[in-house]
């Protein structure tokens, strides 16, 4: 079998216990557009950038808001704005290509994006840290089956088609709604994730990970943010998923680290 085939059969037995178990907001097949913050203790215990890692972002340069500030509308494609109030539109579909994520499972990855991460992988593994690409584009359909079937299975369990779909939004992007589907989203995580996580459930452990800790101090050098950082899910309806970064372009992800905002505090 391959590793392909491996991973729809992770993806498949555990998807229903995934979207239970987990109080984070998996972006295969766990994205979650509301905001369920029973999951942190305090604000205390949260920081979305901290002081090493602003400090890790060198330059002589002056971080701050665009004096003419992006409203991040279609024509800025690096950072517009894709959330539950700023849905596309059903036929959009970026150019993709394919990517052979480390020669095991290959994804699909927007072309506008591909060479920077590229380079990202390439510059953290010769840091000695080895990165994956779990998931990347994902096509309008195929995050419709995932609403779906989270809600066929909560009717299953005798909830009204409302409440089912309810219930699944808070777990999984409204169709539409999904970064995944722009195509300048990567859940990216640990080269050996499946031996570190034989279930394939993306989940908050990641966050220790030297990946992980790779990616918060690195990623921006390359054009990426962390997009739904902890300390921010008021503002982005999003718990925090440390494997979630979005392409926003070098100069972008820089100011946007460096103010430790997130893409809806950068743009209109
Ligand atoms: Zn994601």
């Amino acid at each position: 079998m391959s590793v392909k085939n491996n991973l729809c059969g992770y993806i498949t037995v555990f998807a229903a216990a995934a979207m239970f178990l987990i109080s984070t907001t998996g972006c295969t097949p766990l994205e979650k557009p509301d905001t369920d913050q029973s999951s942190f203790s305090s604000a205390s215990d949260i920081s979305a950038v901290s002081e090493e890692e602003k400090e890790n972002v060198t330059s002589d340069k002056n971080y701050s808001l665009p004096a003419d500030k992006p409203d991040g509308t279609e024509s800025e494609w690096q950072i517009r704005l894709v959330n539950i109030n700023n849905p596309l539109p059903e036929s959009y579909k970026p150019e993709t290509v394919s990517f052979p994520n480390n020669a095991q499972q290959g994804v699909s990855v927007d072309v506008r994006m591909k060479d920077a991460l590229d380079d990202m992988i390439a510059a953290a593994q010769k840091d000695g840290t080895g990165l994956y690409v779990y998931s990347a584009y994902r096509s309008f359909q195929r995050q419709t089956e995932l609403f779906d079937n989270s809600v066929g299975q909560l009717m299953q369990q005798g909830k009204t088609k409302a409440d089912a779909e309810s219930e699944t939004a808070k777990n999984i992007a409204v169709p539409g709604t999904s970064e995944h589907q722009y195509g300048l989203a990567a859940d990216i995580v640990n080269a050996d994730f499946f031996v570190t996580n034989p279930s394939g459930v993306l989940d908050v452990s990641f966050d220790e990970t030297q990946a992980s800790k790779w990616l918060r101090s690195n990623a921006h050098k390359y054009g990426f943010i962390l997009r739904y950082p902890k300390d921010k899910t008021g503002i982005t309806k999003i718990n925090y998923e440390p494997w979630h970064y979005r392409y926003v372009g070098k100069e972008h992800a820089a100011n946007i680290k460096n103010l430790g905002i997130t893409l809806e505090e950068y743009v209109k």
